[in-house]
């Protein structure tokens, strides 16, 4: 007789965002999978509907939902549920804090989250292996290398969109709202990643994530634009054979696969040949000026410091932005001013108390430079 396995317990973190909410679409249809906890920031409309929906026990937010046992911490409701997988989707540096208190409980993270490995990645890393945790990505390009890793890689290509200004004239750029800014033209997603598509940030985190995530230098991670974000990623082997990972951008595969990883158990629509983009595009050195400045930076400077205060930055000033308080073109200047000013400090970070540390010293200076020399 065939054993029938065991149900899987999930906590997801940052549940009623975009990803969190397609995990919860996915579990629903996958079975076998049992959500004990979630956290969130402020939606309770969304919250209940989920606690109720799936018959969730314990939460953790700063808002009380009224049913159901609120959790005092991130920490408490790991405690309290003993998850096996946790969906860490918190951005920001939020998400890095506790993503770190989920590589203290969870057996599995599925990592929608990847400013914890842009910011603290070698530490993340360490936990992991130190802690027995599997690491699986759920950012689709590195679901997609992911599925096509082996040995063996001469190089690997990610793809980006382009973001809301791949089209815009250039001198029309520093014009654009952000209304116009939060129109992605193929994947629809929480505020601050799709203004970071927008300034393709959202790729150079990317490069970072998979040079943290396969171990591969710099200089063996590409980047163009597919139109369609039809391919996600494509692996280069040293005999010649070019794999490819392509499908119809929809968030609920990677999510659904760093589940149920190394089995393939969800049903989703299948592309028709007449559907293909296979066309790749170089990016614009003139459009996405933030993409190739931190590029540069990746060539000759590992320490994480510029890192953490790149992801600090940028969520201040994708803050700012979307806050109608400084203009699209502004980001860039925040960013680069505040990267400057963390690299002439000359710190090298040692533990994850100096990355928290960079992180609030970068912050505090992005905020200040924002109010001072940007603000409308
Ligand atoms: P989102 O803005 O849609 O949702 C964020 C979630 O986090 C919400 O539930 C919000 O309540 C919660 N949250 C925010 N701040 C919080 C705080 N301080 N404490 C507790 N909860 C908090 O974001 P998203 O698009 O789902 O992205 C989540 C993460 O996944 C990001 O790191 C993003 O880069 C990554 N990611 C997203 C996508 C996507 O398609 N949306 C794709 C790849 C990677
Ligand atoms: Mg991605």
């Amino acid at each position: 007789m065939e054993e029938k396995a065991a149900v899987k317990k999930v906590v997801i973190f940052g549940a009623t965002g975009s990803i969190g909410t397609q995990t919860v679409d996915v579990v629903k249809q996958l079975g076998g999978f049992e959500v004990v906890g979630i956290s969130f920031g402020s939606n309770i409309e969304i919250a209940s509907r989920i606690m109720r929906d799936l018959g969730v026990e314990y939460y953790f937010s700063k808002k009380d939902i009224g049913f159901g046992k609120r959790c005092q911490s991130v920490d408490e409701l790991l405690e309290k549920t003993s998850p096996d997988i946790v969906v860490c989707a918190i951005p920001g540096f939020e998400g890095v804090k506790t993503t770190f208190s989920a590589l203290r409980y969870a057996k599995r993270i599925a990592l929608a989250t990847k400013e914890a490995l842009v910011c603290a990645g070698p530490f993340v890393k360490d936990l992991a292996r130190e802690n027995n945790v599997e690491l699986i990505p759920v950012d689709s390009e590195h679901s997609a290398i992911f599925q096509l890793y082996e040995p063996h890689i001469e190089k690997i290509l990610i793809t980006a969109s382009g973001g809301a200004v791949r089209d815009v004239p250039l001198e029309r750029i520093s014009e654009l709202k952000p209304s116009d800014i939060l129109k992605h033209p193929t994947w629809s997603m929480g505020g601050r990643i799709t203004v970071d598509s927008a300034t393709m940030v959202n790729k150079l985190f990317e490069v970072i994530e998979a040079h943290e995530l396969f171990n591969l230098e710099y200089g063996r991670i590409d980047v163009k634009i597919n139109r369609l974000s039809f391919i996600h990623g494509i692996v280069f082997l040293k005999d010649g054979v070019i794999k490819i990972h392509a499908g119809k951008p929809d968030m609920r595969i990677p999510i659904a696969y760093a589940l149920t990883y190394p089995e393939r158990k969800y049903h989703s629509y299948v592309a028709d040949v007449e559907e293909f983009d296979l066309t790749l595009f170089d990016v614009e050195r003139e459009r996405y000026p933030l993409f190739f400045y931190g590029l540069e930076l990746t060539k000759d400077n590992d320490d994480l410091a510029w890192r953490i205060a790149l992801n600090a930055a940028d969520e201040v000033a994708v803050n700012a932005f979307l806050n109608r308080e400084i203009m699209f073109t502004d980001i860039e200047k925040v960013v680069r001013m505040t990267i400057e000013y963390i690299l002439k400090q000359n710190i090298s970070v040692q533990s994850i108390e100096d990355v928290y540390e960079i992180d609030n010293l970068a912050r505090s200076y992005a905020l200040k430079y924002v109010e001072k020399e940007v603000k409308k």
